[in-house]
């Protein structure tokens, strides 16, 4: 039996296939969840790094898994129906899209295409504020918790003002995001993506992506903005993402 005591309980997302739902336990308890800080679930099956176990019992104490016990009892109202897997990555989202989710999705003429779909996108995304990004985002990454992904690579490229400009903080949507994942729990990383052309070739952009648009300088500082956003949750990474 491997030792547990080092894993953070949110990699160990305990997921219920009958119910959909997913209880999942992060280093900061979002208020709703104070009442899970220390639980104890019992699942009839759950697949640990060895492999598939019957009547597994799984103890958290705070953020930590703090003991699995196989072939277990389960005590009164421990048990849990379904089984219990690993907490799964989502790696590439872009939070702000869940908000546009039938808004192309739908029979349309034969030209109908990914490039068509892009022009809705544009059009959704020229009307969305900061606070907008936050609530969408909060509730893209509770389904995802949800549904048993625990962590998540935010393809984050929706840096700017409607008009293209910067907002007064360089860094303003990218503390929505996280915003958004610490009102939750889920694990980030933001991936600032880099955008500077249309396509290949060089390109000049379309009018549709001047909010995604910086100079190779203004990126560093966009980048650098979003570390220091980050600095205060080590539960955040931050990488970059060329696109
Ligand atoms: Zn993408």
């Amino acid at each position: 039996m491997p030792d547990f005591a080092d894993i953070p309980a949110r990699l160990y997302c305990i997921y219920i296939i009958a119910g959909g739902a997913a209880i999942v336990y992060d280093g900061e308890y979002p208020p709703a969840f104070e009442s899970m800080k220390s639980h104890t679930v019992f699942f009839d099956h759950a697949f640990l790094p060895e492999g598939w176990r019957k009547n597994v019992r799984i103890t958290v104490s705070g953020d930590r898994i703090a003991a699995v016990e196989t072939e277990a009892a389960p005590a009164v109202g421990e048990r849990v129906a379904g089984i219990a897997l690993p907490g799964m990555p989502n790696v590439h989202c872009h939070s702000f899209q869940r908000a546009m989710a039938g808004l192309a999705e739908r029979r349309g003429p034969a030209n109908d295409s990914f490039w068509t779909w892009r022009e809705i996108m544009y059009r959704f995304l020229d009307r969305l504020t900061p606070d907008d990004v936050e609530a969408i985002t909060a509730f893209a990454y509770m389904e995802m918790l949800e549904r048993g992904f625990t962590a998540v690579g935010e393809f984050h490229y929706l840096h700017h003002a409607p008009d293209g400009s910067p907002y007064a903080d360089l860094g303003e949507m990218a503390a929505r995001i996280v915003g958004g994942a610490r009102q939750t729990g889920i694990g980030l990383t933001m991936l600032p993506s880099f955008y500077r052309y249309g396509t290949f070739g060089g390109a000049p952009a379309h009018p549709g992506q001047r909010r995604y648009l910086n100079s190779p300088d203004r990126f560093n500082a966009l980048v650098a903005r979003t570390r220091e956003i980050a600095a205060a949750d080590p539960s955040i990474n931050v990488g970059i993402a060329p696109h």
